[in-house]
């Protein structure tokens, strides 16, 4: 069994709103291990990119504060560090790519200097050296005439060109851990592919811990070892990859798999969206969150939080249906 490289435990991540307290992430546990890839799933909403920014503590104070919980990472509870010890985390032991390149790029530089300057800083390189290195990752990751594309601009690439510069700079850090939110999102389809073989060809290379975060189960299905799904701001499942897309236990992760695409009906792209709202953050029912549009739900369901606990050996689930299984 691979060594556990990040513990998230019962992480709790609120926003101070004139609204009232908005509960983003209210208890959020998971393991990833070293080597492995990781899905983190649900819908838009459900808390995924709050429990990344939380991870690297990039939650803007106020209106947000992280109130309980623990980020174990190798060994260490990040929420214990200096906000200067957790700069030099950020970009050296975790990297983060975003949904939307242009944030992380800065559109002045030249997407060489920019790469240049993360491979001098990181990896201890003279200049030279470091360019020699940015042409290699740039290739690398599937940029054809690396060498010439460092003296372009990032509005010169495309969308596609830009998230693999991204993950080339991300990369660059040698991080142990790359929090990928959403990366392939808004890209089409046949680039989507090709990304998401990189960052499966990248992990391999470099046995970096990837946590993918995504709303799309196709892309879970592609690269992750195991994932978690979450609602409303807590985990309701989590499994390994096979298990979740065999043998499903929450009816809301039946729900994302039956909006999934079969290979067949690929071309009529006949999504069935799970019915109804996820709950307001701000005041939640009391009971199961996903309760209100569950077609199993039972009385116990509307009054009662069903526990997140292991229902069998590595599945877990916050279920009322398994009231009586696995361990009490
Ligand atoms: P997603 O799963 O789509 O990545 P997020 O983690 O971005 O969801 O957001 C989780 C919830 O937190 C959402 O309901 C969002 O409205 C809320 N949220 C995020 N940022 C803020 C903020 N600055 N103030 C209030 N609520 C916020
Ligand atoms: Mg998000």
């Amino acid at each position: 069994m691979a060594e556990t490289l990040l513990a998230v435990e019962d992480l709790k991540t609120y926003f101070y709103t004139e609204a009232g307290v908005v509960k983003a992430v209210d208890g959020v546990s998971f393991t990833l291990k070293k080597g492995e890839t990781l899905g983190v799933v649900g819908e838009s909403g459900s808390g995924k990119s709050i429990t990344a920014m939380s991870i690297l503590q990039l939650i803007a104070s106020p209106p947000g504060r992280i109130v309980g919980g623990k980020i174990i990472f190798n060994g260490e509870n990040l929420l214990d560090k200096s906000p200067e010890e957790i700069r030099k985390i950020r970009g050296n032991e975790i990297a983060m790519i975003f949904q939307d390149p242009m944030t992380s790029l800065n559109p002045v530089l030249t997407i060489g200097e920019q790469l240049i300057e993360v491979i001098i800083l990181h990896q201890k390189l003279d200049k030279k050296s470091a360019a020699k290195k940015a042409v290699e990752m740039l290739s690398l990751v599937g940029i054809p005439e690396a060498e010439k594309r460092l003296k372009a601009y990032p509005h010169q690439f495309s969308g596609g060109m830009r998230q693999r510069a991204m993950i080339a700079m991300a990369l660059s850090c040698n991080p142990k851990l790359l929090i990928a939110d959403e990366p392939t999102t808004a890209l089409d389809v046949t680039i989507q592919a090709q990304i998401l073989k990189l960052m499966n060809d990248l992990k391999e290379r470099f046995h970096t811990s990837i946590m993918m975060i995504t709303h799309d189960l196709g892309v879970v299905a592609e690269i992750c070892d195991d994932v978690v799904v979450m609602y409303a701001g807590r985990p309701v499942e989590y499994a390994d990859v096979n298990t979740l897309f065999e043998s499903p236990l929450h009816p809301y992760t039946w729900g994302l798999l039956a909006s999934l695409p079969r290979i067949d009906d690929r071309e009529k792209k006949r999504l069935e969206p799970i019915e109804g709202l996820p709950p307001d953050l701000v005041n939640m029912p009391p009971g199961c969150p996903f309760a209100p549009r569950c077609k199993k739900a039972m009385e116990i369901c509307r009054v009662q939080r069903p526990e997140y606990r292991e229902i069998k050996k590595g599945h877990l689930v916050a279920c009322h249906l398994y009231l009586n299984m696995g361990e009490q």
